[in-house]
Parts: C-alpha cells; sequence; structure tokens
C-alpha cells in the first residue's frame, strides 16, 4: 500500500485541506516492475564496454593500429572491457541459476577460524603496498556448516572491496567473534565509506555509489548481491556500517554447528 499526502492551499496560500490518496501496489505489479529495471540494468551495462570497445576498435582500424604507443593502450582498454564484461555476464549467470534454484551448495563441516587464516593469508601474499591487514580471530576452533568455494567468493569479494575502495591505503581489520550461536565476521576499512541514504542498497544488483569511479576499478556491480544471496544460503545475515570520509564494516553472521554433534 502507497501512500501520498498532500496539503490543499488557498489563494493566501493557506492551508485549507488535506488529501490523502492511498493505493495499492500489488506484489505481482512490485516483482514486474523490479524484472524491467533488471533487464534495463544489463543492457546498460553491457551497453556501455561495447560502446566503449566499438569506438576504440574504430579508431585502431582508421589508422592508430600503426602507432606504435598507441595501438597497445587501446587494445588494454578493449582487453579490460572484454575482461569485466566476461565477469559481469559470468555474475549474471551466476545469480539467475541461483534464483531458480539451480544452485546447490557443497557444504562441509569446517573449522572456521584456520579456513578464515588461509583466505587471508592468500590476501597477504599480494597486497597493495599502502595496506595492511590485521587479524582479530580467536584461539579456538568455531565448526560451521560450510561451502568452501561460495565462502571463498564471499570473502574475496568483501575483502577485494575494502582494498578497492580504500585508495589511501590503510589497515583493514578481519575480525571474527563468538557470539554462542553463531560467528560474527567483520571486515573493516579505512577507506571512502558510503553515504548513510545509500548504504542498505550497496547489496541490490547493479547498485554502485559512484557508477564513474567503480567502472574505472573494473566492478560490476554484482559483488555483493551475489555474496548476500550466497552468505542467506548459508543462513547468514549480511550489513553494513559506514561513515562517508571514515570506512565501512561490512558484517556477517554464520550459524555455529552444534560443536558435540560431530560429523552433522
Ligand atoms: P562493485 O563491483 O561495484 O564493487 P559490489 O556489489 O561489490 O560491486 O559493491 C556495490 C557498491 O557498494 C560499490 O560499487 C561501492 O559503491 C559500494 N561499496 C562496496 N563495498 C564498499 C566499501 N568497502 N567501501 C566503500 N564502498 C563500498
Amino acid at each position: 500500500i502507497r501512500a501520498n499526502f498532500s496539503t490543499v492551499l488557498d489563494d493566501e496560500d493557506e492551508v485549507t485541506g488535506f488529501i490523502t490518496v492511498i493505493s495499492d501496489v500489488t506484489e505481482q505489479e512490485k516483482v514486474e516492475q523490479e524484472r524491467r529495471e533488471f533487464v534495463s540494468n544489463v543492457s546498460h551495462e553491457l551497453r556501455t564496454p561495447l560502446t566503449t570497445m566499438k569506438s576504440y576498435v574504430e579508431a585502431l582500424t582508421e589508422g592508430a593500429w600503426q602507432d606504435k604507443e598507441i595501438a597497445p593502450k587501446f587494445l588494454g582498454v578493449a582487453q579490460n572491457e572484454t575482461e569485466r564484461m566476461i565477469r559481469m555476464v559470468n555474475d549474471l549467470l551466476q545469480l539467475s541459476k541461483m534464483d531458480v534454484k539451480e544452485y546447490p551448495l557443497n557444504r562441509e563441516r569446517t573449522e572456521f577460524v584456520n579456513y578464515f587464516h588461509q583466505i587471508i593469508d592468500r590476501f597477504d601474499m599480494n597486497l597493495p603496498e599502502q595496506i595492511s591487514l590485521r587479524r582479530e580471530l580467536p584461539k579456538g576452533q568455531y565448526y560451521v556448516w560450510l561451502d568452501k568455494d561460495k565462502m571463498t567468493q564471499v570473502l574475496d569479494n568483501i575483502i577485494s572491496n575494502a582494498i578497492k575502495y580504500s585508495p589511501e591505503g590503510g589497515e583493514i581489520r578481519l575480525k571474527v567473534e563468538n557470539k554462542r550461536y553463531h560467528l560474527l565476521v567483520s571486515i573493516q576499512d579505512p577507506g571512502l565509506g558510503i553515504a548513510y541514504d545509500k548504504l542498505e542498497k550497496i547489496f541490490e544488483r547493479f547498485y554502485r555509489a559512484d557508477k564513474a569511479r567503480t567502472r574505472k576499478l573494473g566492478g560490476t556491480g554484482l559483488g555483493l548481491a551475489i555474496s548476500k544471496e550466497l552468505i542467506e544460503a548459508h543462513h547468514g545475515q549480511v550489513w553494513a556500517k559506514s561513515k562517508e570520509g571514515k570506512g565501512t564494516t561490512v558484517f556477517f553472521t554464520l550459524p555455529l554447528m552444534n560443536q558435540k554433534r560431530r560429523g552433522i
């Protein structure tokens, strides 16, 4: 149900009454609207790299190919755009499989702290100079029911975002807390942050707080949407806190397995 309020003014701009229009936006209409928006987003997102590629390839055909300095640059742009498009189509395929539930999780009993250390080790090997990672992981063993490949995708996405959106560098804190029935995982960066009114949208498909910048950084705007679906498929929840110019923390939970009943 949607309600619109308007005030009625007379000639002297005095309020003489109110009008309230209440309309029923059915669930079906909403789904239909979302679908239309999605198709329009996909078309737009794919057209942008294609248009860029078209103009670079045109310039090459018209003679730039002979210029030893310019040609490799233009080919590089075309290659980047192609790669980004492939990433986007792969992400879209994954999302559409998840939508029709053709996406079985392959879960196994996993000790999360050790698993998380391994993920961070991999990032540590290949870290931009100005970034450091700080681990705040508990000592004990905590078992969760995990599809490791999918969770790796989630963590890769969230940690890469933390690095990508911290252009000035600094320390990224990776934390795991035992909350009795679940683990609370958080990734805190000292980066650009996200405005309050945009914060809850970052988990939507194709939402990017700053389109121009994130395109340049190679983003598809689908990473967090996929992460959210994957976390929820693990019966967890995901959310974020942020302050513009100060940084962002992404949180998610994972249900803990009963420690005594092994192998379930
Ligand atoms: P992208 O491929 O654009 O990074 P994501 O779905 O991963 O797509 O993220 C969606 C948007 O959320 C990003 O474009 C960015 O605007 C914002 N965002 C995500 N993580 C962060 C972060 N750690 N700091 C600031 N902004 C972020």
